[in-house]
């Protein structure tokens, strides 16, 4: 099967093998120093010089970790939504009772720094904004550097869902100052789902102590005094930490420079391809397209779904679906992690070959 979601993703044979390693004590050394060398790999990946926190759970835990860790109820926060992702860390800060303000663009766009600056300077009692790095649903990569200057410039918090970039795409957290980054384990990290992890910068700790939503489970103070015990608070999944270290293994060997341009280079490959069939992408302005995921417009008069399903049966190929208002009208091309050009250009053989039928078969 070649499983072109944009998460799970295919993870190496090696870290299978790792996670279906004996179960141990999880508050013992020998979990306690995979725990440390984990801990040390994500503060590589994320250049951060303190602890990236690790918890147990889904992206979407992450990121309502980074809310209730930092945020008051009825706290003004400015929600940037560039599609579905961006439009649930917007409303999690608003199940827990913040006030939010929404900037969202059409699906496809990027969202504007200027702008954000503007909507900042015209009200003052924003205290965070809320921002998708790379929007999954769209396909699209926001300026996450250049929306991090205008944030820092007003003094406001700035907390990311950085789920699906983090360790594909670049994001130097320290470096951009970025406040909060949320990344899941099943994305970028060629592991299986069940961690998010967390980074927060001094300023986020200082908005910690300040801040009044309830939280119990995602606690970060929990988690950063157990990780001074090299343990986490609550029993982890203790089989995809396991998958995690050998993970880093393989990211150390390649290095996140050139995990980085082969990302570039395996989307660059997908959006020539696709192009090349005549097919339009859902980023309006191809400099803001993922180097994760590449979404893609079916056109007039092809069913997508049916032909979706084709690939699926006839050939192995999982393709990613839309999500919200998209559903049915796009699909997506998940490449992330373990992937290389060979992979991305099987599943697109497969597209090109069921569209020229269906095409052929539409104008017969
Ligand atoms: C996948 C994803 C999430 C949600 O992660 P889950 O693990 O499904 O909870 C959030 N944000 C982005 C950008 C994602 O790609």
């Amino acid at each position: 099967m070649n499983l072109r979601i944009p998460g799970p993703t295919p993870c190496p044979p090696e870290v299978l093998q790792a996670a279906a390693g004996q179960m141990l004590n999880h508050r013992g050394p020998e979990f306690g120093a995979i725990l440390r060398r984990v801990t040390d790999g994500l503060n590589w990946v994320f250049g951060a010089s303190r602890d990236v926190l690790s918890i147990t759970t889904s992206g979407t835990g992450g990121l309502e970790a980074a809310i209730v860790n930092t945020l008051s109820p009825g706290d003004r926060v400015l929600a940037v939504s560039i599609g579905s992702f961006g439009d649930r860390f917007g409303n999690i800060a608003a199940a827990y009772g913040a006030d939010v303000q929404w900037y969202k663009t059409e699906w496809g766009e990027a969202a504007d720094p200027a702008e954000i600056g503007r909507r900042l300077d015209a009200d003052p009692g924003i205290v965070a904004v809320l921002v998708t790095h790379n929007e999954t649903s769209t396909g699209v990569t926001n300026p996450l550097q250049a929306i991090a200057d205008e944030v820092r410039k007003r003094n406001r918090l700035i907390l990311v869902d950085g789920v699906s970039s983090v360790s594909s795409i670049p994001c130097p957290v320290e470096e951009w100052g970025l406040d909060v980054v949320v990344s899941g384990s099943q994305k970028g990290w060629m592991v299986p789902p069940g961690l998010a992890f967390l980074y927060m910068s001094d300023r986020a700790w200082a908005a910690y102590e300040r801040s009044r939503m309830p939280k119990f489970y995602f606690d970060a103070k929990r988690h950063r005094d157990s990780l001074e015990r090299n343990q986490n608070p609550w029993t982890p999944a203790v089989s995809v930490y396991f998958a995690l270290d050998k993970a880093f293994e393989l990211m150390r060997a390649e290095g996140l420079e050139r995990i980085y341009a082969r990302h570039r280079e395996v989307a660059a490959y997908t959006r020539e391809r696709v192009k090349a069939m005549g097919l339009k992408l859902v980023p309006v302005d191809e400099r803001f397209a993922s180097d994760t995921v590449t979404a893609v417009w079916w056109p007039e008069g092809v069913d997508g779904r049916a032909l979706a399903r084709r690939a699926r049966e006839e050939f192995g190929v999982v393709l990613g679906g839309g999500q919200g208002k998209l559903e049915g009208k796009i699909f997506r091309v998940g490449h992330m992690g373990w992937v290389n050009r060979e992979d991305v250009r099987e599943a697109l053989d497969v597209v090109e070959r069921l569209l020229t039928e269906a095409r052929a078969a539409a104008s017969a």
